[in-house]
């Protein structure tokens, strides 16, 4: 069971969850992926875990986290971006 487990973060090495000041992004899933612009066999992938603000001061509040945007306030240009994934 996922509540059971207990996550660390990967920056400030303290508990994820046991902060009442946690975001509700918390615990968040970290992917690491190296040699990503071989084919894929030869990447490899490891997985870390954070706390989303613990990340978010890592990039020095970069603007582009827009992981935090509201997804219901996106508006057109998100469909834009589906159209033109590849
Ligand atoms: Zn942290």
């Amino acid at each position: 069971v996922i509540d059971e487990l207990e996550f660390l973060c990967c920056f400030c090495k303290a508990e994820i969850g046991a902060d009442k000041d946690s975001l509700h992004f918390d615990p968040c899933g970290l992917i690491i992926i190296a040699r990503w612009a071989k084919p894929q066999p030869m990447q490899r992938e490891q997985q870390f875990w954070c706390h989303f603000e613990c990340f978010r001061k890592m990039l020095n509040d970069d603007p582009h986290l827009y992981i935090m945007d509201d997804p219901d306030s996106a508006g057109s240009d998100a469909e834009d971006e589906n159209e033109t994934k590849h």
